[in-house]
């Protein structure tokens, strides 16, 4: 199927960059003294996590943060705390990742699915048709498209709907100069492997109201130990709390957290690495007959750390020929429009847990999407190697066809 002459891509698209050097001493230095839970500190210590929520809450200008085990509990936890109960039901995207429709799940409730645009947004006109039928919507900034949030909030704030934020696409990502996570209730971060910072798994929530990270922090497994938190609220904040909130264990640990501060430095220039990458992808595949490039509102400042296309109107034979053609030559596409959930990408109606109901303007444009994960290890050589191959392997099909 490759001719010898075709250039082909050998990279892997699931590799990450070794973690920093100061990050490797920061560990080694906390598994030398062993106090790897956060509450088990030395005298006159203080936790690395506790410092971790310190630092993150300065960086996205929150009053509170919490660090905790996972990105999706962090969302489970901000639905608590903002007051889901079970039985409830929770707006969200119906363009996203299964922790986030889990995360509802978790707490017993069920989502609303939104329609999803072809700018891979949250349709605001059917957000809007919807906003009577729940009191919090878990917006996902899936694959860091962020919408309109100025209109977003605007819709929520008259409709008394509270918004929590799903920005595991999003940390460092910022919508009018107001960083991604800052405009709703709570933001919910995850530093897991495959997003912006890695620490394996871990999670981070911020907030401005007092009440609510009290919450949280209770939650998530403070015991009575929550005077050791430096980014938390003051102890009256726990007053009632700390009798009415159950111990949902989900702590971050400072084995984590000391693996994540060095990289909450760089990250400014890792987003300058990554959105170096997504240009030189998206130059490569501007104007490609077929494709369709996703625009990017000068306000919405994105991290590319994956990169997004829609062939809108292809017949599912000649999308799984382009993807097989690519893969051919390195190149590694998923595609939203499978009739299988496969690897990390499922539909919101391949939950079925859920009991979506059908959403035909969004099957239109899922059935288009061509994702594409841009890990920082691919040089830019690399990125426009990947281009030209996409861009062949369209236009091939697309003139066929
Ligand atoms: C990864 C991810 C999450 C959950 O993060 P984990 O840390 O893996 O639990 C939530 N939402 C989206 C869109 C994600 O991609």
């Amino acid at each position: 199927m490759v001719s010898d002459t075709a250039e082909v891509f050998s990279g892997s698209f699931t590799q990450q960059e070794p973690i920093p050097e100061e990050a490797i001493d920061a560990a080694v230095a906390v598994m030398r003294h062993g106090r790897l839970h956060r509450y088990n500190t030395a005298p006159g210590e203080t936790a690395e996590a506790a410092l971790l929520e310190q630092e993150f809450a300065a960086m996205v200008g929150a009053h509170y943060c919490l660090a905790v085990a996972s990105g999706g509990y962090a969302i489970a936890t901000a639905l608590r705390a903002v007051g889901v109960k079970p039985g409830d039901r929770v707006l969200s995207n119906a363009f996203t990742l299964a922790p986030v429709p889990g995360a509802i799940a978790a707490v017993g409730a069920t989502p609303v699915f939104v329609d999803v645009t072809q700018g891979l947004v949250i349709d605001l006109d059917d957000l809007t048709a919807k906003l009577d039928q729940a009191r919090v919507l878990l917006l996902s900034h899936m694959r860091g498209h962020i919408c309109d949030m100025d209109r977003l909030m605007a819709l929520c704030d008259a409709a008394g709907v509270t918004v929590v934020e799903d920005c595991a696409h999003t940390m460092g990502a910022s919508w009018n100069g107001v960083p991604s996570g800052r405009h709703g209730a709570v933001g919910c971060y995850s530093c897991q492997t495959y997003k912006h910072v890695n620490a394996g798994e871990g999670g981070l929530l911020v907030t401005d109201d007092a009440a609510l990270a009290a919450r949280a922090i209770m939650l998530s497994g403070s015991y009575m130990l929550y005077d050791r938190h430096l980014a938390g609220p003051p102890p009256e904040a726990f007053e009632t709390v700390k009798y009415d909130t159950p111990n949902i264990s989900g702590r971050m640990d400072n084995l984590r957290a000391a693996i994540l501060r060095p990289q909450l430095k760089r990250l400014e220039a890792q987003i300058d690495g990554w959105n170096a990458r997504y240009h030189v992808v998206q130059d490569g595949l501007r104007d490609t007959p077929g494709l369709t490039l996703i625009n990017r509102p000068a306000v919405e400042r994105f991290v590319g750390s994956s990169f997004q296309f829609l062939l809108s109107g292809w017949a599912p034979e000649a999308i799984t020929s382009v993807l097989t053609r690519c893969a051919v030559r390195g190149v590694e596409l998923k595609w939203f429009g499978g009739a299988e959930p496969v690897g990390f990408t499922s539909r919101y109606d391949s939950w079925r847990y859920a009991e979506p109901s059908a959403l035909p303007a969004s099957d239109v444009v899922l059935a288009s999407i061509i994702d594409m994960r841009v890990p920082l290890t691919f040089s830019l050589d690399d990125c426009a190697l990947i281009a030209r191959i996409i861009r062949a392997e369209v236009s091939a099909v697309f003139q066929q066809g």
